[in-house]
């Protein structure tokens, strides 16, 4: 007799899949551990939805059925230069408050949809790209707050949900380095979209998130002479 209930399997996760480098890695490093991945992307407004198209794509090569969902209310609610094509970016954290790139409450509504989504799928494992080794000072991407959350919905839904961050104690380099592990160097590197402008691979060179991952990249490089 089992006495697992179907919500404690442990060989189904659910990815917070956007379509950038993190989350695209993390896609692969699900899909090396769990028997059933799923992917899930949240469209809130963002200044390019090339990055979904990108998601879809590649969730679909990979063979994972993917959910685009809409929280579009979110850019009514805050204005940062991620929604809004009139702010000015931030290049970086002035004086230890997060950049206006920084969409508040962002990790804490799409862990939390995406739980009540892998609740209805019979989903226990929640995967999501936030690192706070290597990033701008967002203080939902850090380790704290992911365990926080983790026991606040699994005392939400009385369930036993295991929130899992390959990333959060890797810096730029490490996630190339993890990419190419997983054998998906290329594809991260030519077909994700990280770039706060919506450019793909390369992206435009000159946002925060095009600096920190083109920086990770050399140094990977540099240190492992990849051709
Ligand atoms: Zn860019």
């Amino acid at each position: 007799m089992c006495f697992l209930s179907a919500m404690n399997e442990n060989h189904a996760a659910l990815v917070l899949f956007s379509g950038g480098q993190d989350s695209t890695v993390c896609l692969f490093w699900a899909l090396r551990r769990f028997e059933r991945v799923e992917a899930v992307c949240f469209r809130y407004g963002q200044r390019h939805v090339a990055e979904i198209e990108a998601a879809r794509a590649i969730a679909g090569e990979a063979g994972v059925p993917f959910t685009a969902t809409d929280v579009a209310v979110i850019a009514g609610l805050t204005v940062n230069s991620l929604t809004d094509a009139s702010v000015a970016m931030d290049r970086e954290p002035i004086g230890g408050v997060p950049p206006n790139t920084f969409v508040p409450g962002r990790n804490l509504l799409f862990i939390s949809l995406a739980a009540i989504m892998a609740r209805e799928k019979h989903i226990a494992n929640i995967v999501t790209g936030v690192s706070q080794a290597d990033y701008s000072g967002y203080p939902d991407c850090r380790d704290t707050f992911i365990r926080s959350l983790n026991v606040t919905l699994n005392l939400a839904m009385e369930e036993q949900f295991v929130i899992h961050t390959p990333l959060m104690w890797r810096n730029k380099k490490e996630v190339w380095q993890l990419a190419d592990e997983l054998g998906v160097f290329e594809l991260v590197k030519t077909r994700t979209i990280t770039c706060y402008n919506g450019i793909p691979a390369d992206g435009c060179g000159e946002c925060p998130s095009c600096k920190l991952r083109r920086n990770g990249l050399r140094e990977y490089e540099n240190s492992h002479q990849y051709q």
